[in-house]
């Protein structure tokens, strides 16, 4: 089957400004950290990638380190893009990450020029693509030099394999100097991936939002569900096939009973102004201008269709928002 993308798909999701630069991305991104390796079916995952094309989602994300096993995210994905959506390619903005630990190797892990070049290059190949549109450096390193880490994400873009750059789980201080070495260099760093939901503030707290504004780089949200924490599927029990059953990286161990108590009580919240909770929890990380984007993950597109719906409710009330404060984890 051939597909066409949606005439309409520029009309389901708002565009916002990536901090200082000129580059617009949709409200909701989608990664493929999760059920995009070998372990879950092709089908759907081409049918989840492409229903989200047709939402308007023109942002992918993804890493060298996804899978399982590692790299399978990336060659899933490129299956896609040759398919599908190589016609598309100019109104798709794909990012990949390097630096997470993807082997035993010292040149398949950290901050090194070695180890981030050789990481892009065989991103591209699995991808099918020239270049990227955004390359991160994944997480800190500090045993390497900023200078050698910043060095190689310049080298990227010189090399037209990379538009923009961005880093992850950088605090605020190393984002700070990152970025005023990448501004002296003349490749401005974009945006940070960083973790932020109700269940995790500490973007707010740490001051990394405001280290955004003063740097004039975008913040995309990585688990803004917390993993699917923040949405009402837990209440009861792990329900078949959800991550809290089959990821190692959301144990069910998590789901007791404080837990349910905090987030029956913020359904409760999101049931009083007619939304989900998983709604709710999307359109709160949006309610702060430094963030560019929230980015999604899904199992299904009918996921899809229910979180992109996230900004269709009024803005939160002050009594709102100290409520869900109060049952947020800090
Ligand atoms: P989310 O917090 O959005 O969690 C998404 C998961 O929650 C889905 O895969 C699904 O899991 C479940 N879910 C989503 N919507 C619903 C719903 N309406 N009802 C019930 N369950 C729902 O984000 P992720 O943790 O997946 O992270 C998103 C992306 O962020 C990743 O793909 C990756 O690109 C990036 N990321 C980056 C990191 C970094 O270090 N830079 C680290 C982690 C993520 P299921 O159905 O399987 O239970």
């Amino acid at each position: 089957r051939t597909y066409t993308a949606a005439e309409d798909r520029y009309e389901k999701v708002p565009y916002r400004r990536t901090g200082a630069s000129g580059l617009d991305l949709p409200a909701f991104s989608f990664g493929l950290w999760q059920k995009f390796g070998t372990d879950y079916a092709f089908a759907t995952q081409r049918e989840i990638i492409l229903h989200a094309f047709d939402l308007g989602i023109t942002h992918f994300d993804n890493a060298d380190r996804y899978g399982p096993p590692h790299r399978a995210a990336q060659h899933n994905f490129g299956r896609v893009l040759a398919k599908d959506l190589a016609p598309y390619r100019d109104e798709i903005v794909l990012s990949t990450k390097a630096g997470n630990a993807i082997g035993p190797s010292p040149y398949l892990r950290g901050g090194s020029r070695k180890s981030i070049l050789n990481s892009l290059e065989h991103s591209l190949r699995d991808l099918g693509t020239d270049y990227v549109d955004i390359f991160y450096h994944h997480s800190p390193d500090l045993d390497t030099p900023l200078e050698e880490t910043v060095g190689a994400l310049v080298s990227a873009v010189q090399q037209g394999k990379a538009l923009y750059v961005g880093i992850s789980n950088y605090l605020p201080d190393r984002t700070h100097e990152i970025a005023e070495q990448l501004r002296a260099a003349g490749v401005p760093l974009l945006i940070h991936q960083a973790r932020y939901s109700i269940y995790d503030r500490r973007p707010e707290q740490n001051g990394l939002l405001d280290t955004a504004t003063q740097d004039g780089f975008g913040v995309i949200v990585y688990s803004p569900l917390a993993q699917g924490l923040l949405t009402d599927k837990y209440l009861e029990t792990i329900p078949e096939g959800a991550r809290a059953q089959n990821s190692t990286f959301l144990s069910p161990d998590v789901i007791d009973e404080t837990y349910r108590q905090r987030t029956a009580e913020l359904n409760k919240i999101a049931a009083a102004r007619g939304q989900s909770l998983a709604q709710l929890a999307l359109q709160w990380v949006l309610r702060r201008p430094e963030v560019t984007s929230a980015l999604i993950g899904a199992s299904s597109v009918a996921q899809l269709d229910h979180n992109t719906a996230a900004l269709d409710f009024p803005d939160f009330t002050a009594e709102e928002l100290a409520l869900i404060e109060e049952h947020g984890v800090h």
